[in-house]
């Protein structure tokens, strides 16, 4: 036996304890599967403590690109801690921080200028919120209205809620929370006119979207150039365009940055999740020049009040470089088109079987619906049954309700790629055949 496995008796002790104290995110305690007991990772493999393994399927949400344990990101963490571990950033500096932000001002569209630093991605997107609104105040006038995309989710927090979808998640908050314009990824003739009505009343701070795929929404896949579109009338009505990449930064879509194909570069980028390889919590809320001029000047009451304690902590900086590094290597690019060119021709395996529809690709995410109507939505019981039969194949996945989607890390090999893509095909095998119930 291997000498990492922990007894079943143990087992049951940490899960107990557990549950005893810990409260876990997006679960349901009366109803969801115990959590699995991780004792380490390793490259795309996360060890369980029974001595299980799993091909983390999902890059632990959707943070771990190059991998878990990766040697370069331990060395940078483990000097970083040595040297300076944390300082206030408020009236202090560093030079992981100002690197940091100089190489991802190189590595974003041209027209970025400045980088505000939290910690998590909904985070950064009320920093990104907050910087459009204020803007407007701090030039003598008030724009209170954000416009975001249907089906968009951009966070957890109230401002980021607000921003998102409604449904279930902030069903018990929606009175609390402020009044969002929507339009479609679609970008049809009705959307462009309404997006057109709604800017040119003068009241509308910011448009806000997830540029390329909308990530918990359903990985929705949609075209550039309906954001092009957007994008040209917020110009003509001076409207901050803010792209969320928390999700899509950093390659997950194909190029460095989902937005980098727009026409026009968004005037505030919001960056989080692979900043750091998927080791550590870091975001940033990065600006044009314009935005942030408005909030130079010897009037106090035009500084941007906000900051959270564990900005720009340098470890998670000094990582971040680390994995930029990393992520701007010829290599990366050429396993994120290795991955996206073997999940293509896995798609056109998925498109013979009659239960799954709208088989999807873009960069290193591979997505398809399960056929059920009375199933759709993020409660759907779907998720919960392919979940346990991904997992108990050795791929972690999290379906989102009846989308099934696989985003790994970049690291993955031919090899562990065809075994995930074999679970997939089993899986669609066994509902084609058998349907739903035979998940449950
Ligand atoms: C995950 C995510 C967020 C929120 O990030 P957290 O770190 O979980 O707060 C915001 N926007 C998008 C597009 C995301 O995928």
């Amino acid at each position: 036996m291997n000498s990492s496995v922990t007894s079943s008796s143990s087992i049951r002790t940490l899960l107990q304890r557990d549950q005893q104290s810990i409260w876990h995110p997006f679960t349901q305690a009366g109803m969801d599967q115990e959590p699995l007991v991780v004792t380490s990772a390793q490259g795309s493999r996360l060890v369980l403590a029974d001595g299980r393994e799993l091909i983390d399927g999902i890059s632990s949400w959707w943070c771990n690109i190059h991998g878990h344990g990766h040697p370069a990101l331990i060395e940078a963490a483990t000097k970083q801690f040595s040297t300076l571990d944390h300082v206030l950033f408020a009236g202090c500096t560093h030079e992981p921080a100002i690197t940091l932000a100089e190489r991802v001002l190189a590595a974003l569209p041209q027209g970025f200028a400045k980088v505000f630093f939290s910690d998590n991605g909904s985070t950064a997107i009320e920093v990104a919120i907050k910087l459009a609104v204020q803007y407007w105040a701090n030039h003598g006038t008030r724009r209170n209205k954000i416009i975001a995309l249907s089906d968009s989710y951009h966070g957890d927090t109230f401002g980021a809620m607000a921003a998102g979808a409604r449904g279930v998640f902030s069903a018990p908050f929606d009175t609390m929370l402020f009044e969002v314009d929507r339009v479609s990824t679609r970008g049809d003739a009705a959307d462009i006119q309404l997006f057109e009505r709604l800017c040119s009343d003068g009241q509308v701070s910011a448009f806000i979207f997830e540029p390329s795929v909308q990530g918990a929404g359903g990985m929705v896949m949609y075209k550039t150039e309906v954001l092009d579109r957007y994008r040209e009338i917020c110009q003509r009505y001076q409207v901050i365009a803010i792209a969320d990449e928390v999700m899509t930064g950093f390659g997950r879509t194909g190029p460095l940055f989902a937005c980098s194909l727009l026409t026009t570069p968004p005037d505030i980028v919001c960056l989080s999740k692979a900043l750091t390889g998927g080791s550590l919590p870091l975001s940033l809320t990065v600006t044009s020049e314009r935005i942030a001029q408005a909030f130079v000047s010897p009037d106090h009451s035009r500084t941007f009040f906000h900051g959270h304690t564990y900005t720009a902590n340098p470890i998670a900086c000094a990582v971040a470089n680390a994995s930029l590094t990393l992520t701007l290597n010829d290599e990366c690019s050429a396993a994120r088109a290795r991955i996206e060119a073997a999940h293509k021709r896995c798609a056109a395996r998925l498109a013979t079987y009659s239960a799954v529809e709208n088989i999807r690709v873009r960069g290193t995410i591979l997505a398809f619906d399960v056929k059920d109507s009375e199933q759709r939505g993020y409660t759907s019981s779907i998720s919960r049954a392919a979940g346990a039969f991904f997992r108990a194949r050795g791929v972690l996945l999290r379906p989102l309700g009846n989308v099934v989607y696989f985003m790994p890390p970049y690291c993955l090999t031919d090899s562990e790629l065809n075994s995930v893509y074999c679970v997939l095909e089993e899986f669609a095998d066994m509902i084609s055949k058998r349907g739903i119930s035979a998940l449950m």
